[in-house]
């Protein structure tokens, strides 16, 4: 039954990145910024943002520029609903960045030197693991959605091992410390303890909005606000939760399969116009 099953479906594996997916690109990131100069609003903007994502520059005109930290975002939709001229939804599962400035939009101006150390930065410390790779997954005060998507790169649409990449029950075995959640206090010393039992080269992911910011579990007496200031991040993923394309792309730009540059995939997360 199940062998005539798989027959009739043939073969479901994606062959994303080295070929387009479209279900890659249609599912939502988080929000973005289509027009960072609207009129002057009186601070309505900003709080229409449970989380404190979106900021505006303060100008003497009032008419600062509206910026969001994607980093910051829960998806839940309140600012695209009230104001769908200035804010969208970002495409593409290119979300991830190597500085946590760069998940601001529209784009801080980080320039080509600090970008280019960092990148280098990283490389130096995956240059030895582009062949085979493993995981270990922390949960830090996650809500349980981001460990769906986790579980879902193992299963045949998603296939993680044709990559390479395995997870892995201990950390000195691991190469790639996967981390969820805000960052409960409670698993303050086991995520760090986890870090430490992991050889060198190391890596350190922050696995959805939560674990990059806390979420709207920030501030909060429970919570650290991520997981950034318990183990060093190298590769910052957003979205509440990240789609299982999204994870693989921040798993290849953290081994240096994947160029940092969002472009590449054709990732709108910046401003439109
Ligand atoms: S969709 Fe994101 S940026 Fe918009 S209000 Fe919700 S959390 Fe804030």
């Amino acid at each position: 039954m199940w062998a005539l099953r798989g027959l009739r479906n043939g073969v479901v594996t994606t062959r994303w990145p080295s070929r387009p997916d479209p279900y890659a690109v249609e599912v939502p990131g988080p929000a973005t910024v289509l027009d960072a100069h609207p009129a002057a609003d009186g601070g309505a903007l900003e709080a229409l943002c449970p989380t404190g994502a979106i900021t505006r520059a303060q100008e003497p005109s009032g008419n600062g520029s509206v910026r969001l930290d994607q980093g910051k975002c829960v998806l839940c939709g309140r600012c695209l609903a009230a104001r769908p001229d200035v804010f969208g939804w970002s495409t593409g599962p290119a979300g991830a960045a190597v500085h946590r400035s760069g998940l601001v939009v529209p784009e801080l101006s980080e320039s080509p030197e600090r970008l280019a150390e960092l990148q280098d930065r990283l490389g130096a410390k995956t240059a030895a693991l582009r062949r085979s790779v493993h995981l270990r997954h922390v949960d830090a005060g996650s809500d349980g959605t981001e460990e769906w998507e986790i579980l879902a790169l193992a299963n045949p649409i998603y296939d993680l091992h044709r990559l390479g990449i395995f997870f892995t029950a201990s950390p000195r075995h691991a190469d790639i410390l996967l981390a969820t959640g805000a960052g409960a206090r409670g698993m303050t010393e086991p995520l760090q303890r986890t870090y430490d039992a992991m050889p060198e080269p190391k890596i350190v992911i922050a696995v959805g909005t939560d674990a990059v910011s806390g979420g709207l579990a920030t501030p909060s007496y429970a919570v650290t606000g991520g997981i950034g200031d318990t183990v060093p991040v190298d590769v910052w993923l957003p979205g509440s939760p990240p789609t299982p394309f999204s994870i693989l792309h921040a798993l290849l730009l953290a081994i240096g399969r994947m160029p940092a540059s969002s472009s590449a995939l054709g990732h709108s997360k910046g401003a439109q116009r």
